[in-house]
Protein backbone atom coordinates (compact mmCIF):
# COMPACT_ATOMS: atom_id res chain seq x y z
CA UNK A 1 0.00 0.00 0.00
CA UNK A 2 2.88 2.42 0.90
CA UNK A 3 4.47 1.70 -2.67
CA UNK A 4 1.04 3.34 -4.65
CA UNK A 5 2.23 6.53 -2.55
CA UNK A 6 2.14 9.83 -3.75
CA UNK A 7 6.42 9.79 -2.82
CA UNK A 8 9.03 8.08 -4.75
CA UNK A 9 10.03 4.87 -2.85
CA UNK A 10 12.90 2.47 -3.43
CA UNK A 11 14.08 -0.64 -1.69
CA UNK A 12 17.94 -1.81 -1.79
CA UNK A 13 19.89 -4.77 -0.96
CA UNK A 14 21.68 -3.85 2.72
CA UNK A 15 24.54 -3.22 0.10
CA UNK A 16 22.44 -0.34 -1.23
CA UNK A 17 21.65 -2.54 -4.85
CA UNK A 18 17.87 -1.03 -6.13
CA UNK A 19 15.57 -3.97 -5.68
CA UNK A 20 12.22 -2.48 -6.08
CA UNK A 21 11.20 1.39 -7.23
CA UNK A 22 7.33 2.68 -7.73
CA UNK A 23 5.70 4.86 -9.88
CA UNK A 24 6.14 8.06 -8.17
CA UNK A 25 9.95 7.12 -8.47
CA UNK A 26 9.67 6.92 -11.82
CA UNK A 27 7.08 10.02 -12.36
CA UNK A 28 9.96 12.36 -9.98
CA UNK A 29 12.98 10.97 -11.59
CA UNK A 30 12.56 9.94 -14.87
CA UNK A 31 13.93 6.17 -14.51
CA UNK A 32 11.92 3.13 -15.31
CA UNK A 33 12.30 -0.22 -13.19
CA UNK A 34 13.91 -1.65 -15.79
CA UNK A 35 16.40 1.46 -15.48
CA UNK A 36 16.86 1.48 -12.28
CA UNK A 37 16.75 -2.30 -10.52
CA UNK A 38 20.06 -3.55 -10.36
CA UNK A 39 21.94 -0.05 -9.93
CA UNK A 40 22.91 1.92 -7.30
CA UNK A 41 21.37 5.51 -5.85
CA UNK A 42 23.97 7.14 -7.04
CA UNK A 43 22.23 6.92 -10.18
CA UNK A 44 20.77 9.92 -9.08
CA UNK A 45 23.70 11.77 -7.62
CA UNK A 46 23.51 15.80 -8.45
CA UNK A 47 26.91 16.38 -7.95
CA UNK A 48 26.38 19.20 -5.99
CA UNK A 49 27.19 17.27 -2.40
CA UNK A 50 30.71 15.95 -1.51
CA UNK A 51 32.45 12.79 -1.00
CA UNK A 52 31.86 13.37 2.75
CA UNK A 53 28.37 14.15 3.04
CA UNK A 54 27.71 10.75 1.20
CA UNK A 55 29.83 9.11 3.92
CA UNK A 56 28.47 10.45 6.75
CA UNK A 57 24.83 9.68 5.75
CA UNK A 58 25.77 6.02 5.11
CA UNK A 59 27.80 6.04 8.45
CA UNK A 60 24.81 7.75 10.53
CA UNK A 61 22.44 5.11 8.38
CA UNK A 62 24.58 2.31 9.89
CA UNK A 63 25.12 3.75 13.03
CA UNK A 64 20.86 5.04 13.99
CA UNK A 65 19.22 2.55 10.85
CA UNK A 66 17.82 5.70 9.89
CA UNK A 67 18.61 8.68 8.11
CA UNK A 68 16.16 11.50 6.60
CA UNK A 69 17.30 15.20 5.58
CA UNK A 70 17.46 17.61 2.45
CA UNK A 71 19.63 16.48 -0.59
CA UNK A 72 19.64 17.15 -4.22
CA UNK A 73 19.24 14.90 -6.89
CA UNK A 74 19.48 14.28 -10.43
CA UNK A 75 16.49 13.52 -12.95
CA UNK A 76 17.53 11.58 -15.81
CA UNK A 77 16.89 14.47 -17.80
CA UNK A 78 19.72 16.25 -15.99
CA UNK A 79 17.20 18.74 -13.92
CA UNK A 80 18.92 18.73 -10.82
CA UNK A 81 16.16 19.23 -7.65
CA UNK A 82 15.44 19.26 -4.23
CA UNK A 83 14.17 16.20 -2.29
CA UNK A 84 13.32 15.13 1.10
CA UNK A 85 14.52 12.08 2.24
CA UNK A 86 13.99 9.54 4.38
CA UNK A 87 15.72 6.70 4.59
CA UNK A 88 15.23 3.48 7.24
CA UNK A 89 16.84 0.10 7.36
CA UNK A 90 14.89 -3.28 7.65
CA UNK A 91 16.31 -5.47 10.27
CA UNK A 92 16.05 -9.22 10.61
CA UNK A 93 15.53 -10.81 14.33
CA UNK A 94 18.98 -11.25 15.00
CA UNK A 95 19.61 -7.63 13.76
CA UNK A 96 20.88 -7.99 10.48
CA UNK A 97 19.93 -5.23 8.01
CA UNK A 98 17.76 -6.65 5.54
CA UNK A 99 16.88 -3.85 3.51
CA UNK A 100 16.78 -0.28 2.68
CA UNK A 101 13.36 1.80 2.41
CA UNK A 102 13.96 5.44 1.05
CA UNK A 103 11.14 7.61 0.53
CA UNK A 104 11.43 11.22 -0.71
CA UNK A 105 9.55 14.32 -1.94
CA UNK A 106 10.59 16.51 -4.83
CA UNK A 107 10.19 19.72 -2.94
CA UNK A 108 11.00 22.39 -5.43
CA UNK A 109 7.50 24.12 -5.53
CA UNK A 110 8.27 24.29 -1.19
CA UNK A 111 11.38 25.78 -2.29
CA UNK A 112 10.62 28.23 -4.73
CA UNK A 113 7.78 29.51 -2.11
CA UNK A 114 10.41 29.66 0.96
CA UNK A 115 13.10 31.57 -1.38
CA UNK A 116 9.83 33.92 -2.35
CA UNK A 117 9.34 34.26 0.92
CA UNK A 118 12.74 34.99 1.61
CA UNK A 119 12.72 37.83 -0.79
CA UNK A 120 9.71 39.51 0.98
CA UNK A 121 11.37 39.77 4.28
CA UNK A 122 14.85 40.89 3.21
CA UNK A 123 13.85 43.16 -0.54
CA UNK A 124 11.68 46.06 -1.31
CA UNK A 125 9.11 44.32 -3.79
CA UNK A 126 9.08 47.26 -6.01
CA UNK A 127 12.27 48.08 -6.73
CA UNK A 128 14.09 44.92 -5.40
CA UNK A 129 16.80 46.53 -3.25
CA UNK A 130 17.39 45.84 0.38
CA UNK A 131 14.27 46.63 2.71
CA UNK A 132 15.05 47.86 6.05
CA UNK A 133 15.72 44.86 7.89
CA UNK A 134 18.30 43.73 5.26
CA UNK A 135 20.07 46.92 5.62
CA UNK A 136 20.40 46.58 9.37
CA UNK A 137 21.62 42.79 9.26
CA UNK A 138 24.41 44.05 7.36
CA UNK A 139 24.88 46.90 9.46
CA UNK A 140 24.97 44.56 12.63
CA UNK A 141 27.84 42.76 10.29
CA UNK A 142 29.65 45.62 9.38
CA UNK A 143 29.75 47.30 12.59
CA UNK A 144 32.49 44.97 14.13
CA UNK A 145 34.62 44.45 11.81
CA UNK A 146 34.75 48.58 11.24
CA UNK A 147 35.96 48.46 14.83
CA UNK A 148 38.77 46.18 15.03
CA UNK A 149 40.18 47.81 11.74
CA UNK A 150 39.38 50.94 13.06
CA UNK A 151 37.88 51.84 9.64
CA UNK A 152 35.13 54.19 8.47
CA UNK A 153 31.83 53.66 6.71
CA UNK A 154 29.14 56.01 6.15
CA UNK A 155 25.38 56.17 5.95
CA UNK A 156 23.80 58.15 3.46
CA UNK A 157 20.21 59.00 4.19
CA UNK A 158 18.31 59.98 1.14
CA UNK A 159 14.77 61.71 1.30
CA UNK A 160 13.01 62.90 -2.24
CA UNK A 161 11.85 66.34 -1.91
CA UNK A 162 8.07 67.12 -2.40
CA UNK A 163 7.52 63.42 -3.27
CA UNK A 164 4.08 63.23 -1.25
CA UNK A 165 3.02 65.96 -3.89
CA UNK A 166 3.76 63.92 -6.95
CA UNK A 167 1.76 60.95 -5.25
CA UNK A 168 -0.86 63.19 -4.48
CA UNK A 169 -1.04 64.96 -7.60
CA UNK A 170 -0.13 62.46 -10.20
CA UNK A 171 -1.35 58.97 -8.89
CA UNK A 172 0.57 56.23 -6.49
CA UNK A 173 1.29 54.85 -10.00
CA UNK A 174 3.60 57.49 -11.17
CA UNK A 175 5.20 57.58 -7.76
CA UNK A 176 6.03 54.51 -7.99
CA UNK A 177 7.41 55.12 -11.11
CA UNK A 178 9.68 57.64 -10.02
CA UNK A 179 10.80 55.08 -7.10
CA UNK A 180 11.92 52.77 -9.43
CA UNK A 181 14.03 55.50 -11.14
CA UNK A 182 15.54 56.69 -7.64
CA UNK A 183 16.65 53.09 -7.11
CA UNK A 184 18.48 52.61 -10.59
CA UNK A 185 20.31 56.22 -10.61
CA UNK A 186 21.62 55.31 -6.76
CA UNK A 187 22.73 51.90 -8.19
CA UNK A 188 25.09 53.65 -10.22
CA UNK A 189 26.60 56.11 -7.82
CA UNK A 190 28.07 53.59 -5.65
CA UNK A 191 30.62 50.37 -5.84
CA UNK A 192 29.46 47.09 -5.84
CA UNK A 193 30.30 46.23 -2.53
CA UNK A 194 28.20 49.43 -0.91
CA UNK A 195 24.66 48.47 -0.34
CA UNK A 196 21.44 50.90 -1.39
CA UNK A 197 18.34 49.83 0.75
CA UNK A 198 14.79 51.51 0.65
CA UNK A 199 13.48 51.34 3.95
CA UNK A 200 10.06 52.70 2.68
CA UNK A 201 7.92 55.29 1.18
CA UNK A 202 10.46 57.97 -0.42
CA UNK A 203 13.77 56.98 1.90
CA UNK A 204 16.93 55.62 0.69
CA UNK A 205 19.79 54.52 2.61
CA UNK A 206 23.37 54.02 1.00
CA UNK A 207 25.75 52.18 3.13
CA UNK A 208 29.25 52.77 2.18
CA UNK A 209 31.78 50.80 3.50
CA UNK A 210 35.66 50.45 3.56
CA UNK A 211 36.40 54.50 3.98
CA UNK A 212 39.56 53.92 5.05
CA UNK A 213 41.13 54.89 8.66
CA UNK A 214 40.51 58.40 8.83
CA UNK A 215 37.98 60.62 9.36
CA UNK A 216 38.57 63.67 7.21
CA UNK A 217 39.24 61.30 4.27
CA UNK A 218 36.02 59.04 4.93
CA UNK A 219 34.00 62.34 5.03
CA UNK A 220 35.05 63.37 2.14
CA UNK A 221 34.73 60.23 0.19
CA UNK A 222 31.27 60.10 1.35
CA UNK A 223 30.21 63.87 0.65
CA UNK A 224 31.55 62.53 -2.93
CA UNK A 225 29.02 59.90 -3.49
CA UNK A 226 26.34 62.44 -1.90
CA UNK A 227 27.02 64.96 -4.07
CA UNK A 228 27.25 62.37 -6.86
CA UNK A 229 23.40 61.13 -5.74
CA UNK A 230 22.46 64.98 -5.56
CA UNK A 231 22.99 65.55 -9.04
CA UNK A 232 22.05 62.12 -10.45
CA UNK A 233 18.70 62.40 -8.79
CA UNK A 234 18.40 65.95 -10.03
CA UNK A 235 17.73 64.57 -13.53
CA UNK A 236 14.59 65.13 -15.28
CA UNK A 237 12.83 61.95 -15.15
CA UNK A 238 10.40 60.44 -17.24
CA UNK A 239 7.25 59.26 -16.02
CA UNK A 240 5.14 58.21 -18.50
CA UNK A 241 4.50 60.99 -20.55
CA UNK A 242 5.57 63.52 -18.27
CA UNK A 243 8.40 65.10 -17.54
CA UNK A 244 9.14 65.35 -13.69
CA UNK A 245 11.87 67.36 -11.92
CA UNK A 246 12.91 65.65 -8.42
CA UNK A 247 15.64 66.72 -5.65
CA UNK A 248 16.28 65.03 -3.14
CA UNK A 249 17.99 65.74 0.50
CA UNK A 250 20.72 63.41 1.72
CA UNK A 251 22.08 63.34 5.84
CA UNK A 252 25.61 61.58 6.09
CA UNK A 253 26.44 59.88 9.49
CA UNK A 254 30.07 58.48 9.54
CA UNK A 255 30.47 55.49 11.60
CA UNK A 256 33.62 53.51 13.04
CA UNK A 257 31.87 50.73 14.72
CA UNK A 258 32.94 51.48 18.04
CA UNK A 259 30.70 52.64 20.43
CA UNK A 260 27.25 53.49 18.29
CA UNK A 261 24.14 51.02 17.85
CA UNK A 262 22.99 50.67 14.63
CA UNK A 263 19.86 51.88 15.60
CA UNK A 264 21.36 54.99 16.77
CA UNK A 265 23.37 54.98 13.52
CA UNK A 266 20.30 55.17 11.30
CA UNK A 267 18.36 57.61 13.16
CA UNK A 268 21.74 60.04 13.48
CA UNK A 269 21.56 59.89 9.57
CA UNK A 270 17.69 61.09 9.64
CA UNK A 271 19.04 63.92 12.33
CA UNK A 272 21.28 65.02 9.28
CA UNK A 273 19.16 64.49 6.60
CA UNK A 274 16.12 66.64 8.01
CA UNK A 275 18.94 69.58 8.62
CA UNK A 276 19.51 68.96 5.34
CA UNK A 277 15.50 69.65 4.55
CA UNK A 278 15.64 72.45 6.85
CA UNK A 279 18.81 74.07 4.90
CA UNK A 280 16.49 74.56 1.68
CA UNK A 281 16.39 71.04 0.08
CA UNK A 282 18.56 69.14 -2.83
CA UNK A 283 20.98 69.32 -0.34
CA UNK A 284 23.21 67.16 2.06
CA UNK A 285 24.36 67.71 5.65
CA UNK A 286 26.75 65.93 8.03
CA UNK A 287 25.10 64.58 11.61
CA UNK A 288 26.34 67.16 14.05
CA UNK A 289 26.20 66.05 17.63
CA UNK A 290 25.14 69.59 19.02
CA UNK A 291 21.90 68.79 16.95
CA UNK A 292 21.94 65.58 18.23
CA UNK A 293 22.09 66.88 22.21
CA UNK A 294 19.36 69.25 21.32
CA UNK A 295 17.47 66.17 20.13
CA UNK A 296 18.39 64.15 23.13
CA UNK A 297 17.14 67.12 25.73
CA UNK A 298 14.16 66.84 23.65
CA UNK A 299 13.50 63.86 24.09
CA UNK A 300 13.95 64.04 27.96
CA UNK A 301 11.58 66.39 28.21
CA UNK A 302 8.77 64.30 26.33
CA UNK A 303 9.48 61.60 28.62
CA UNK A 304 9.02 64.18 31.45
CA UNK A 305 6.12 65.43 30.16
CA UNK A 306 4.31 62.09 29.55
CA UNK A 307 4.44 61.69 34.04
CA UNK A 308 4.18 65.19 34.77
CA UNK A 309 -0.01 65.46 34.40
CA UNK A 310 -0.35 62.03 36.47
CA UNK A 311 2.10 63.06 38.92
CA UNK A 312 0.58 66.48 39.39
CA UNK A 313 3.29 68.62 38.07
CA UNK A 314 0.44 71.65 36.57
CA UNK A 315 -0.71 74.47 37.58
CA UNK A 316 -2.54 76.72 36.75
CA UNK A 317 -1.95 81.07 36.94
CA UNK A 318 -4.47 83.45 36.70
CA UNK A 319 -3.44 86.77 34.61
CA UNK A 320 -6.28 89.39 35.43
CA UNK A 321 -8.32 91.28 32.71
CA UNK A 322 -9.33 94.70 33.71
CA UNK A 323 -11.31 97.37 32.16
CA UNK A 324 -10.35 101.08 31.71
CA UNK A 325 -11.52 101.46 35.39
CA UNK A 326 -8.92 98.91 36.71
CA UNK A 327 -12.01 96.77 37.47
CA UNK A 328 -11.06 92.91 37.36
CA UNK A 329 -13.80 91.76 34.84
CA UNK A 330 -11.92 88.51 34.83
CA UNK A 331 -8.13 86.45 33.65
CA UNK A 332 -6.78 83.98 31.51
CA UNK A 333 -5.70 81.17 32.75
CA UNK A 334 -1.97 80.17 31.42
CA UNK A 335 -0.35 76.50 32.13
CA UNK A 336 2.71 75.88 34.70
CA UNK A 337 4.75 73.43 34.76
CA UNK A 338 6.50 72.76 38.46
CA UNK A 339 9.09 70.22 37.43
CA UNK A 340 10.54 68.71 40.03
CA UNK A 341 14.06 68.95 39.38
CA UNK A 342 14.21 71.96 36.94
CA UNK A 343 11.52 74.29 38.61
CA UNK A 344 8.98 76.52 36.75
CA UNK A 345 8.83 75.44 32.85
CA UNK A 346 7.77 77.95 30.83
CA UNK A 347 4.74 76.98 28.59
CA UNK A 348 6.73 78.27 25.34
CA UNK A 349 8.69 75.60 25.96
CA UNK A 350 6.75 72.53 26.32
CA UNK A 351 3.27 73.65 24.63
CA UNK A 352 4.71 72.76 21.11
CA UNK A 353 6.26 69.45 21.90
CA UNK A 354 3.03 68.12 24.12
CA UNK A 355 1.01 70.03 20.77
CA UNK A 356 3.52 67.52 18.63
CA UNK A 357 3.35 64.30 20.71
CA UNK A 358 -0.43 65.00 21.26
CA UNK A 359 -0.10 64.77 25.16
CA UNK A 360 -1.84 68.35 24.52
CA UNK A 361 -5.10 66.55 23.97
CA UNK A 362 -5.22 65.34 28.12
CA UNK A 363 -3.15 68.46 29.13
CA UNK A 364 -5.48 70.54 27.10
CA UNK A 365 -8.86 68.68 28.71
CA UNK A 366 -7.58 69.22 32.16
CA UNK A 367 -6.50 72.81 31.85
CA UNK A 368 -10.42 73.19 30.58
CA UNK A 369 -12.14 71.14 33.33
CA UNK A 370 -9.77 73.00 36.41
CA UNK A 371 -10.90 76.26 34.76
CA UNK A 372 -14.46 75.41 34.90
CA UNK A 373 -14.26 74.15 38.72
CA UNK A 374 -13.05 77.24 39.13
CA UNK A 375 -15.51 79.23 37.37
CA UNK A 376 -18.41 77.16 39.75
CA UNK A 377 -16.04 78.13 42.83
CA UNK A 378 -16.61 82.00 41.88
CA UNK A 379 -20.08 81.55 40.74
CA UNK A 380 -21.25 81.25 44.61
CA UNK A 381 -20.14 84.42 45.65
CA UNK A 382 -21.66 87.23 44.01
CA UNK A 383 -18.28 89.34 43.91
CA UNK A 384 -16.91 86.91 41.42
CA UNK A 385 -19.67 85.52 39.97
CA UNK A 386 -18.90 87.70 36.59
CA UNK A 387 -15.53 86.81 36.04
CA UNK A 388 -14.98 85.30 32.95
CA UNK A 389 -11.68 83.08 32.61
CA UNK A 390 -9.79 82.95 28.90
CA UNK A 391 -8.84 79.29 28.17
CA UNK A 392 -6.11 78.67 25.40
CA UNK A 393 -6.54 75.87 23.25
CA UNK A 394 -4.43 74.45 21.02
CA UNK A 395 -5.05 73.47 17.18
CA UNK A 396 -4.68 70.21 17.46
CA UNK A 397 -7.45 70.27 20.75
CA UNK A 398 -9.57 71.87 18.72
CA UNK A 399 -9.30 69.85 15.10
CA UNK A 400 -10.59 66.93 17.22
CA UNK A 401 -13.62 65.17 16.10
CA UNK A 402 -15.35 65.59 18.93
CA UNK A 403 -13.98 69.04 20.65
CA UNK A 404 -17.27 70.31 21.01
CA UNK A 405 -18.83 67.47 22.99
CA UNK A 406 -16.36 67.28 25.07
CA UNK A 407 -16.43 71.13 25.87
CA UNK A 408 -20.17 70.51 26.15
CA UNK A 409 -19.54 67.39 28.50
CA UNK A 410 -17.56 69.81 30.61
CA UNK A 411 -19.97 72.70 30.84
CA UNK A 412 -22.62 69.71 31.86
CA UNK A 413 -20.68 68.22 34.25
CA UNK A 414 -19.56 71.01 36.00
CA UNK A 415 -22.62 73.55 35.48
CA UNK A 416 -21.32 76.57 35.30
CA UNK A 417 -22.50 79.51 33.07
CA UNK A 418 -21.37 79.01 29.80
CA UNK A 419 -20.64 82.77 29.41
CA UNK A 420 -18.42 82.80 32.12
CA UNK A 421 -15.88 80.05 29.38
CA UNK A 422 -14.32 82.22 26.56
CA UNK A 423 -11.77 79.98 24.40
CA UNK A 424 -8.65 81.99 22.84
CA UNK A 425 -7.89 80.81 19.60
CA UNK A 426 -5.09 81.78 17.17
CA UNK A 427 -5.48 82.54 13.73
CA UNK A 428 -3.23 79.60 12.83
CA UNK A 429 -5.83 77.02 13.97
CA UNK A 430 -8.34 78.81 12.40
CA UNK A 431 -6.75 79.16 8.95
CA UNK A 432 -6.22 75.17 8.99
CA UNK A 433 -9.94 74.17 8.48
CA UNK A 434 -11.62 77.50 8.18
CA UNK A 435 -15.08 75.54 7.69
CA UNK A 436 -14.70 73.31 10.28
CA UNK A 437 -13.80 75.72 12.59
CA UNK A 438 -16.55 78.03 11.86
CA UNK A 439 -18.76 74.84 12.13
CA UNK A 440 -17.84 73.97 15.87
CA UNK A 441 -17.27 77.91 17.05
CA UNK A 442 -20.61 78.19 16.42
CA UNK A 443 -22.09 74.96 17.79
CA UNK A 444 -20.03 76.21 21.14
CA UNK A 445 -21.34 79.70 20.53
CA UNK A 446 -25.09 78.15 20.39
CA UNK A 447 -24.44 77.15 24.17
CA UNK A 448 -23.08 80.29 24.93
CA UNK A 449 -19.15 80.06 24.57
CA UNK A 450 -16.91 82.86 24.20
CA UNK A 451 -14.03 82.91 22.13
CA UNK A 452 -11.36 85.28 21.52
CA UNK A 453 -8.66 85.59 18.81
CA UNK A 454 -5.52 85.65 20.63
CA UNK A 455 -2.22 86.86 19.53
CA UNK A 456 -4.22 88.82 16.69
CA UNK A 457 -1.75 90.50 13.57
CA UNK A 458 0.91 88.14 13.50
CA UNK A 459 -1.04 85.40 11.64
CA UNK A 460 -2.01 86.06 8.39
CA UNK A 461 -4.74 88.02 9.47
CA UNK A 462 -7.63 88.00 6.67
CA UNK A 463 -10.34 90.20 6.65
CA UNK A 464 -12.55 87.69 5.08
CA UNK A 465 -12.28 85.06 6.99
CA UNK A 466 -12.89 87.20 10.40
CA UNK A 467 -16.12 88.26 9.62
CA UNK A 468 -17.08 84.57 8.70
CA UNK A 469 -16.11 83.66 12.60
CA UNK A 470 -18.59 84.07 15.24
CA UNK A 471 -16.21 85.89 17.67
CA UNK A 472 -16.72 88.06 20.39
CA UNK A 473 -13.13 89.48 20.98
CA UNK A 474 -9.95 90.04 19.47
CA UNK A 475 -7.00 90.17 21.69
CA UNK A 476 -4.06 92.67 20.32
CA UNK A 477 -0.82 90.89 20.35
CA UNK A 478 1.56 92.25 22.61
CA UNK A 479 4.11 92.77 19.71
CA UNK A 480 2.58 95.70 18.46
CA UNK A 481 1.41 96.89 22.21
CA UNK A 482 5.11 96.62 23.63
CA UNK A 483 6.15 99.60 20.65
CA UNK A 484 2.82 101.59 20.29
CA UNK A 485 4.39 104.61 22.03
CA UNK A 486 8.21 103.99 20.29
CA UNK A 487 6.93 102.76 16.76
CA UNK A 488 4.94 104.94 14.55
CA UNK A 489 3.68 101.72 12.13
CA UNK A 490 3.11 99.66 15.14
CA UNK A 491 0.87 102.19 16.42
CA UNK A 492 -0.76 102.38 13.35
CA UNK A 493 -1.50 98.93 13.36
CA UNK A 494 -3.22 98.68 16.93
CA UNK A 495 -4.97 101.86 16.03
CA UNK A 496 -6.13 99.93 12.62
CA UNK A 497 -7.02 96.55 14.57
CA UNK A 498 -9.33 98.54 17.14
CA UNK A 499 -11.20 100.55 14.35
CA UNK A 500 -11.71 96.91 12.60
CA UNK A 501 -13.13 95.30 15.77
CA UNK A 502 -15.63 98.05 16.25
CA UNK A 503 -16.80 98.05 12.28
CA UNK A 504 -17.31 94.21 12.92
CA UNK A 505 -18.90 94.70 16.37
CA UNK A 506 -16.53 92.75 18.80
CA UNK A 507 -14.98 93.45 21.87
CA UNK A 508 -11.15 94.30 21.75
CA UNK A 509 -8.15 93.39 24.26
CA UNK A 510 -5.05 94.31 24.50
CA UNK A 511 -2.46 92.16 25.78
CA UNK A 512 1.19 92.98 27.22
CA UNK A 513 0.22 96.07 28.53
CA UNK A 514 3.41 96.71 30.69
CA UNK A 515 3.41 101.06 30.93
CA UNK A 516 0.79 103.48 31.96
CA UNK A 517 1.72 105.22 28.56
CA UNK A 518 0.51 102.30 26.90
CA UNK A 519 -2.69 102.07 28.52
CA UNK A 520 -3.19 105.74 27.76
CA UNK A 521 -2.65 105.34 24.01
CA UNK A 522 -4.84 102.24 23.98
CA UNK A 523 -7.87 103.89 25.67
CA UNK A 524 -7.88 106.92 23.77
CA UNK A 525 -7.89 104.86 20.81
CA UNK A 526 -10.82 103.12 22.22
CA UNK A 527 -9.58 99.87 23.62
CA UNK A 528 -11.61 99.71 26.87
CA UNK A 529 -9.63 96.22 28.39
CA UNK A 530 -6.37 95.01 29.00
CA UNK A 531 -4.13 92.57 30.17
CA UNK A 532 -0.62 92.92 31.08
CA UNK A 533 2.12 93.18 33.74
CA UNK A 534 0.97 96.93 34.40
CA UNK A 535 -1.86 95.17 36.05
CA UNK A 536 -0.61 91.85 37.32
CA UNK A 537 1.64 89.01 36.07
CA UNK A 538 -0.01 85.49 35.82
CA UNK A 539 -0.24 84.66 39.57
CA UNK A 540 -0.88 81.35 41.86
CA UNK A 541 -4.75 81.30 42.50
CA UNK A 542 -4.77 82.39 46.09
CA UNK A 543 -2.48 85.41 44.94
CA UNK A 544 -4.98 86.12 42.29
CA UNK A 545 -7.78 85.64 44.89
CA UNK A 546 -6.27 88.21 47.45
CA UNK A 547 -5.42 90.99 43.96
CA UNK A 548 -9.51 90.54 43.89
CA UNK A 549 -10.45 91.87 47.44
CA UNK A 550 -8.47 95.09 47.02
P1 LIG B 1 -0.64 83.72 25.13
O1 LIG B 1 -1.94 83.01 25.17
O2 LIG B 1 -0.50 84.80 24.11
O3 LIG B 1 -0.41 84.24 26.58
C1 LIG B 1 0.12 85.48 26.89
C2 LIG B 1 1.54 85.39 27.33
O4 LIG B 1 2.06 86.67 27.53
C3 LIG B 1 1.72 84.66 28.66
O5 LIG B 1 2.94 83.96 28.59
C4 LIG B 1 1.84 85.78 29.63
O6 LIG B 1 2.54 85.45 30.81
C5 LIG B 1 2.60 86.80 28.83
N1 LIG B 1 2.37 88.15 29.29
C6 LIG B 1 1.27 88.63 29.89
N2 LIG B 1 1.42 89.95 30.15
C7 LIG B 1 2.63 90.28 29.71
C8 LIG B 1 3.36 91.53 29.71
O7 LIG B 1 2.91 92.59 30.17
N3 LIG B 1 4.60 91.52 29.18
C9 LIG B 1 5.14 90.39 28.67
N4 LIG B 1 6.37 90.45 28.17
N5 LIG B 1 4.48 89.21 28.64
C10 LIG B 1 3.25 89.16 29.16
P2 LIG B 1 3.04 82.49 29.05
O8 LIG B 1 2.23 82.32 30.30
O9 LIG B 1 4.47 82.16 29.09
O10 LIG B 1 2.32 81.69 27.92
C11 LIG B 1 2.88 81.65 26.66
C12 LIG B 1 1.97 80.97 25.69
O11 LIG B 1 1.79 79.62 26.02
C13 LIG B 1 0.57 81.55 25.68
O12 LIG B 1 0.54 82.67 24.90
C14 LIG B 1 -0.19 80.40 25.07
O13 LIG B 1 -0.06 80.41 23.67
C15 LIG B 1 0.53 79.20 25.60
N6 LIG B 1 -0.23 78.66 26.73
C16 LIG B 1 -0.20 79.00 28.01
N7 LIG B 1 -1.08 78.26 28.73
C17 LIG B 1 -1.70 77.45 27.85
C18 LIG B 1 -2.72 76.44 27.95
O14 LIG B 1 -3.27 76.17 28.99
N8 LIG B 1 -3.08 75.79 26.80
C19 LIG B 1 -2.50 76.07 25.63
N9 LIG B 1 -2.89 75.41 24.55
N10 LIG B 1 -1.56 77.02 25.48
C20 LIG B 1 -1.15 77.70 26.59
MG1 LIG C 1 -3.72 83.42 25.22
MG1 LIG D 1 -1.39 85.99 23.14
Amino acid sequence: AAFSSEEGMMVTDPDGVILRINPAFTRITGYSAEEAVGQKPSLLSSGRHTEAFYRELWETLVRDKCWHGEIWDKRKNGEIYPEWLNISAVLAENGDVTHYVASFSDITHYKEVQDTAHNLAFFDPLTDLPNRRLLLDRLRQTLPANARNGVYGALLFIDLDNFKTLNDTRGHDVGDMLLVEVAGWLLTCVRAEDTVARLGGDEFVVMLENLGDEAEHAATQAKIVGEKILVALSQPYMLRDYQYHSSSSIGISLFQGTTETVEELLKRADVAMYQAKNAGRNTLCFFDPAMQAVLEARATLEVELRQALSQRQFHLHYQMQVDSTHHIIGAEVLLRWIHPERGLISPIEFIPLAEETGLILPIGHWVLVTACEQIKRWESEPQTRELVLAVNVSPRQFHQPDFVEQVRAVLEQTGINPGNLKLELTESLVLDDVNDTITKMQALKDVGVRFSMDDFGTGYSSLAYLTLLPLDQVKIDQSFVRNITVKPTDAVIVQTIIGMAHNLGLNVIAEGVETEAQRNFLESNGCPTYQGYLFSRPVPLEEFEGLLKH
